[in-house]
Parts: structure tokens; sequence; C-alpha cells
């Protein structure tokens, strides 16, 4: 009789997403270990955790002896230390796709290249070049850094040209190590996020779009599906699939794009399973992180259909009463573990139902239980006018 080896699968980052990805691999028999900076890492309640510096070598050879796939849960793991394990053990996403998407303006280009229409943009390398920029992209814009910016954080908007001095003032330290890029600001209609998925062999498939809304630019709310969007789901699934091809890319990705006057304008890609698809754990046949961990380990893709409507809210900063989601059908509660700090993610629910009405009622009763009417706003505002 042959032994039976359970595949391991290295998760480079112990975040919630490392932790949501190594709740998913269980059941596929699939063990996870997890490599962090920090020892409490929520992931390490979960799955071992490696203690390390993305900069130590040594330490990461150790723990790629270990797994037979490498995957993130982080996209700003340097480039050099991806393609570093990448040299003895398979990496998933590539190295090359995670360098473009760590960087607005090749992600931006990129984007173009593919067909993909982006609000207007510019490089700025100093203070004369932010001048060139706002001649060429106008007011209102967005000053942001290149590399290493999230969640809003390493942004300035800027009104009118007078802004400029501000916006120097704000962000021009980092133009040297991260670079900046100055983009034109969209009065979006609405923000949706197509999350896909594709395999080794090239298979592909997307959820039904999420309609997303942010606040102080972080995610707050998602609605799936995003309702009444014609032919937004085919034209958004053709964008992803084009990216997904260029990049050679496998795993799950998500492309958040701004809606402006029907036309669908790139704004990112995140290269890794992504907040605006928490909801498909519940909500949709088979999740985000499941289908990450099929297309990385090369196993068939599951379906991602949905079981009806799903809203999901973001936890930021502090968890709320558990009991209101607790108390509801189908409401379920995701508390990630982690010491409560402002503008931190700690957990998020999700509400589920199979009609829109009920999906609604749901949805009211938790917020108005939990004081959180002006979170839920955006999602009832759209089921109403179903
Ligand atoms: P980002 O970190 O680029 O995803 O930006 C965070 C949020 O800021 C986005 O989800 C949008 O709500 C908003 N935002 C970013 N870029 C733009 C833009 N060019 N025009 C309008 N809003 C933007």
């Amino acid at each position: 009789m042959s032994t039976y080896r359970q595949p391991v699968l290295g998760i480079l980052g112990g975040g919630q997403l490392a932790r949501m990805l190594a709740l998913a691999a269980a059941p596929l028999g699939v063990k996870t270990v997890v490599v962090d900076s920090v020892a409490d890492a929520c992931a390490g309640q979960v799955a071992p955790l490696v203690q390390a510096d993305w900069n130590d070598h040594e330490a990461l050879a150790a723990f790629a002896a270990r797994v037979d796939v490498i995957t993130f849960d982080f996209e700003n793991v340097p480039a050099e230390a991806a393609e570093r394990l990448a040299a003895d053990v398979a990496v998933y996403p590539n190295p090359a796709a995670l360098a473009v998407a760590q960087d607005r303006l090749s992600e931006k280009t990129l984007f173009n290249a593919c067909g993909i229409a982006t609000p207007a943009f510019q490089p700025v390398d100093d203070r004369e070049g932010l001048d060139r920029a706002l001649a060429a992209v106008g007011a209102p814009a967005i000053l942001k850094t290149r590399r290493l910016g999230y969640d809003g954080k390493g942004q300035f908007r800027l009104r009118t040209l007078a802004d400029a001095d501000a916006a120097w003032a704000a962000l021009g330290a980092q133009a040297a190590e991260h670079g900046l890029i100055l983009e034109a600001f969209v009065p979006f209609e609405r923000e949706l996020s197509v999350l896909a998925v594709r395999g080794r062999d090239g298979e592909f498939r997307t959820w039904p779009l999420t309609g997303n809304s942010h606040t102080d630019g972080v995610l707050s709310l998602s609605l799936a599906p995003a309702p009444s969007i014609d032919d937004l789901q085919q034209r958004a699934t053709a964008l992803a699939r084009t990216l997904a091809e260029r990049l050679d890319y496998v795993g799950v990705f998500a492309l958040e794009l701004f809606v402006k006057d029907g036309q669908l304008l790139g704004n990112e890609m995140a290269p890794r399973v992504h907040n605006s698809g928490h909801w498909t754990i519940e909500g949709a046949h088979t999740s985000q992180f499941e289908n990450h961990v099929r297309a990385v380990l090369g196993m068939p893709l599951g379906d991602t259909g949905v079981r009806g409507g799903s809203v999901m809210f973001n936890w930021i900063g502090e968890l709320p009463a558990a009991a209101p989601v607790l108390d509801t059908p189908d409401a379920h509660w995701h508390d990630y573990g982690k010491q409560p700090r402002p503008g931190r993610k700690v957990g998020h629910a999700t509400v589920c139902a199979p009609d829109a009405a009920t999906l609604a009622e749901r949805v009211a009763t938790i917020a108005r239980a939990l004081g959180r009417e002006a979170q839920a706003e955006p999602a009832l505002r759209a089921l109403r006018d179903l």
C-alpha cells in the first residue's frame, strides 16, 4: 500500500486572507504553513506560522523546503524574494504578475495595453513633474504613491491646481523611494469588482460582479451579485480574462472597476484573494479561497455560481456585537482574532438570502440592531431599486 502524502501550501503573509485560505484548504486535504514577520499574525491561530522577515533568505529557503506550492496573502512581498523562492518551488501567481500589480504605473500601463480604459494618469518624479502631470491630467486629481499604498493610504486629493503644494508636502518625500502617480479623479456612479480565477491549465472563471462602497478609501460594504449591471458582467469578464492571459496568471485576483457613463475604468488589480470576495464563502457554490487553493495546486476549479444574494459588512477598527448577526437566518460572523486598532480590518459578516426582499429585510434588521444604518445604506438603496 502506498503512503498518502498531503500537499502542503505555503502562504507568504499571515493575515486574515491567509487564515481564510488555510480554513478553505483543510477540507481539500491540503496542509498550510504561513510566513509572517510578526509572531501573533492571525493566520497563526489556524496554521503553523514561521516568523521571518522577507529578506531572511535562510528562513525563507527552509520554509520553501517544507512546501509544494507557494502563494500570497500579501501582494507587497518584495518581487526579488518571490523570484528567489520560484527557483526552488512553484510560486503562483508568478512573481512577474505580482511585480506588475505592485506598481500602480506599470499596472495602469498594462491595463491600457490590454484594452482596459483607466482614469488619465501620469508618473510624477519631482515637484516640477507634478505641475507637468497636472497640466496633462487636469483637476480634480489624486496623487498616489506608486508602491505600497493600499486602502486609500498614500493618497492626496487635489481639488484644484492650487492644491499642488499641499499634495507635494504630503507625499513628495515618498517620490524618491516609492515613486508617485497622478490620476484624474473620476466622479464615478458606482464601484464594482470582478473576482476571477485562472487554473494552471488556463481554465478561467469569474464570480458575479460585486458592488462595493468605500469609506475613507477602505471597503465598507459589498453587495453581490451587483444589481442592474446589464452587459457590464460580460464586459468585465472579458477584460479580466485578457489581463489574466497576458500575465499567465494562476489563482484568484480582483479587478477593481469604476463605472462612469456606462464605461468601465480600471482602478487596480489585487493579485490575490480580495476583501470584496469574502461573501463567496457562504454566498457562492465555491468560495474565492477554495478556488484559489484549487487553482494553485492544479486541481479542477469549482462552480462560481451563487446561492442567492449576499451583503458583506466589513468590521473596521473593532467588532460590533455579534448577537444580531448570529440571531439572523443565513447570516455569518467572521472574527479574525485580531487586536482592535483604528483602521484595522478585524472581521466581517455576510448576510445571505434567496431573494432581494428577504436580503434587504435581514440587512436592515442587523443594521438597526448595531446602529450601522449608514454602513448598510448603499446596499439597501440598491436592493430597494430592484
Ligand atoms: P485605491 O487604493 O486606489 O483602490 O483607492 C481607494 C479608493 O479611493 C477607491 O476604491 C475609490 O473609492 C477611491 N479612488 C481611488 N482612485 C480614484 C480616482 N482616480 N477617482 C475617484 N476615486 C478614486
